[in-house]
């Protein structure tokens, strides 16, 4: 599991820190997460997705990224509350 915590712009003006991960025990690769969020991932030498540019996107696109993931391998979590925004 590969797992990084982004600093990102919300919806609203106040930025927080949310904590991002992806499975790679089910990552199969396809690429959709770095084709919807292109700076925040990046798919590694074996071809999975990691957290990459920590100021790449929106936390928007982080969640559409991860909400669009066909086997739901990106969790996105609030780094200050611990709370789980996705899934
Ligand atoms: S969308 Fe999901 S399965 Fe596809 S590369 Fe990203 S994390 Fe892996």
């Amino acid at each position: 599991m590969s797992v990084s915590t982004f600093y990102l712009r919300g919806v609203c003006t106040m930025a927080r820190k949310i904590t991002v991960s992806v499975d790679h025990d089910v990552c199969v690769g396809n690429a959709m997460c770095v084709t919807i969020a292109t700076k925040a991932f990046e798919l590694n030498d074996d071809r999975q997705a990691a957290p990459a540019n920590p100021d790449g996107d929106t936390e928007e696109l982080v969640l559409e990224a991860a909400e669009n993931c066909p086997v739901a391998a990106i969790t996105v979590t609030d780094g200050d509350t611990g709370e789980q925004l996705f899934p």
